[in-house]
């Protein structure tokens, strides 16, 4: 991987880029690997970290969206369908099959979702990940011991897709920078310069970490930054009327023994009517989520009491094993990116997620949509460049592109298998020096040796970016990733020549934000 400030050195070496990505998240860098591969010359610009927004905090779900299907809406389903088929085939280190249980508590629930699923299958056609079936009430009750009985009549099991969520935008930032691109996070894109005639001339950015400001001349700038798109193109007409609403989600990591199982739990209609999931991931489970409209975009949103009590209350009318504020071992949440539709909705949960582009002369913004369409909205938005503008018509690639780590090898190891590919190189690191072996934690795999793997290999900048994001240990356990902060500094500032006054500040910082993930 080249350093930042090889990175930096393109920014200076490059009187004009084709295009100009503004966002790190699943859409900006998949717009990047797009771009990178159809051989234009390729920049993205990340204000935090990569994924730092909303591409860290999904329920991590490649999925077609059973719900949307119930909604009738076929065609966003069969192309999340074959891109969930696509993205298992080009990440596969990244990638599980993962099997769906619905509890059927009425007598029609079997033979309704039976039906339903099997029309999912047929969607997914050479794609499918598995047949779904209908299960009789024991095999359900075996499959989930914890399953609440009483009344339980039959279930249904189907397969979806699951994946880590911040270690692909990771990956993809790699892949975008073995095309050729050049990705840089903590870089914030502050104004757009436009010409007379309106059309955006320069971006102007400026390294968070020397304050060093430039001035970035493309021919096409990509606005990519989710639930700020409104922000950016604020930043070209003032007067601009919002197209993105932000809808919160919030998630919470419970010890695995609530579920007991391989299988995840699917309740597809709750008390108010929306769907919850309660899935394996890692060695935790996950519940999820909620759909709350939220009036200000925040990079850090802060989940809602209420929002904790729904799932709460959902999941312990669901299982025998009941969860309480002090058994979350984090709670995280995110927003929605959701391209507001012609008329203004108060539900968010019929809001189409579905994506958008807009083209405003040179600068394109790409709103909604989610991170199993990630590829396909790229190539769109890369093909609508094209259209507009003036470069070189050259066909999408990413359908084949392996993204950076896929392989077919097993990893048994849990913590080690997002290394995928660069498995090998990682224990040879680990391998080269006692103290990377060592744990960083007494009841979690992590070693020192990831620490310093992150920062050479991974762009790890800050200790929440290899915490929160390159191991996941914030989103699994947030008192555990309080824990082991200083350990983490302490490895980071001496691969980064920082000052012990550095280690002082991210750990306060750190502790500051891991407060948010900690339910009191
Ligand atoms: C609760 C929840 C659950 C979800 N679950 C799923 C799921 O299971 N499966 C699925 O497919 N999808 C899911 N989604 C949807 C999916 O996560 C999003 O659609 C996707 O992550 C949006 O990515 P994005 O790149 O558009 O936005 P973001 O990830 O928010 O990226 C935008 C980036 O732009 C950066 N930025 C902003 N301003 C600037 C600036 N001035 N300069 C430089 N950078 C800037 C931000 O820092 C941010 O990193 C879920 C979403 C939520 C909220």
């Amino acid at each position: 991987m080249k350093t930042r400030s090889e990175f930096i050195q393109n920014l200076n070496e490059t009187p004009l880029w084709d295009i100009a990505i503004i966002g790190g998240g699943a859409s900006g860098l998949g717009i990047a690997v797009d771009a990178a591969s159809r051989g234009f010359k390729t920049v993205l610009f990340e204000k935090y970290d990569f994924a730092k927004g909303t591409s860290s905090k999904s329920t991590k779900l490649v999925h077609g969206g059973v719900r949307y299907l119930a909604q009738g809406n076929v065609k966003l389903v069969s192309e999340a369908l074959e891109e969930r088929g696509l993205l298992a085939r080009n990440a596969q280190h990244l990638f599980k099959k993962q099997e769906f249980i619905i509890p059927n508590y009425k007598w029609w629930g079997g033979p309704f979702y039976t039906f339903g699923l099997k029309f999912y299958d047929v969607l997914a056609k050479r794609l499918s990940l598995g047949s779904s079936k209908w299960l009789k009430r024991e095999t359900v009750i075996e499959a989930l011991p914890t399953l609440m009985t009483e009344n339980l009549s039959s279930g249904v099991s189907y397969f979806d897709g699951q994946f880590d969520d911040a270690r692909l935008a990771l990956n993809l930032a790699q892949t975008a920078v073995e095309h050729g691109a050049t990705v840089l996070n903590y870089f914030p894109v502050s104004a757009l310069n436009s010409t007379e005639n309106a059309t955006v001339d320069s971006i102007v950015v400026t390294d968070s970490e020397t304050q060093e400001g430039y001035n970035i001349k493309a021919k096409v700038v990509i606005n990519a930054t989710g639930i700020f798109t409104d922000k950016i193109l604020k930043m070209k007409d003032p007067t601009h009327k919002k197209t993105v609403i932000p809808s919160q989600g919030i998630h919470l990591m419970l010890e695995r023994s609530f579920l007991d199982s391989d299988a995840a739990l699917m309740i597809p209609k709750t008390s108010d009517g929306r769907v919850l999931f309660i899935i394996p991931w890692h060695d935790k489970v996950i519940a999820g989520t909620t759909d709350t409209l939220i009036k200000k975009p925040k990079i850090e949103p802060v989940p809602l009491q209420e929002e904790v009590d729904f799932i709460l209350e959902t999941i312990n009318t669901f299982l025998t094993k009941k969860a309480s504020r002090s058994d979350v071992l984090s709670v995280f949440s995110g927003l929605r990116p959701l391209a507001k539709p012609k008329k203004e909705e108060t539900n968010t949960k019929e809001v189409s997620r579905g994506h958008k582009i807009i083209v405003d002369d040179n600068l394109v913004s790409i709103v909604g949509g989610k991170w199993t369409t990630y590829r396909k909205m790229a190539e769109d938005a890369i093909d609508t460049a094209i259209e507009h503008f003036d470069l070189p018509e050259v066909a999408c690639l990413t359908k084949t592109i392996p993204i950076h780590g896929n392989t077919s090898d097993m990893i048994h190891a849990e913590h080690l298998k997002p290394y995928g590919s660069d498995l090998e190189a990682y224990t040879s690191l680990e391998s080269s020096d006692p103290l990377y072996q060592q744990p960083l934690h007494p009841r979690y795999p992590y070693t020192n040796g990831q620490v310093i793997w992150a920062v050479r290999h991974e762009m790890a900048r800050t200790i929440e970016d290899f915490l929160s994001r390159r191991i996941r240990l914030l989103l699994l356990d947030a008192r555990a990733a309080v824990t082991i902060a200083p350990k983490v500094a302490e490895l980071m500032a001496r691969e980064l020549n920082q000052t012990p006054a550095w280690q002082e500040e991210q750990v306060s910082q750190f502790s500051a934000l891991a407060e948010k993930y900690i339910l009191n």
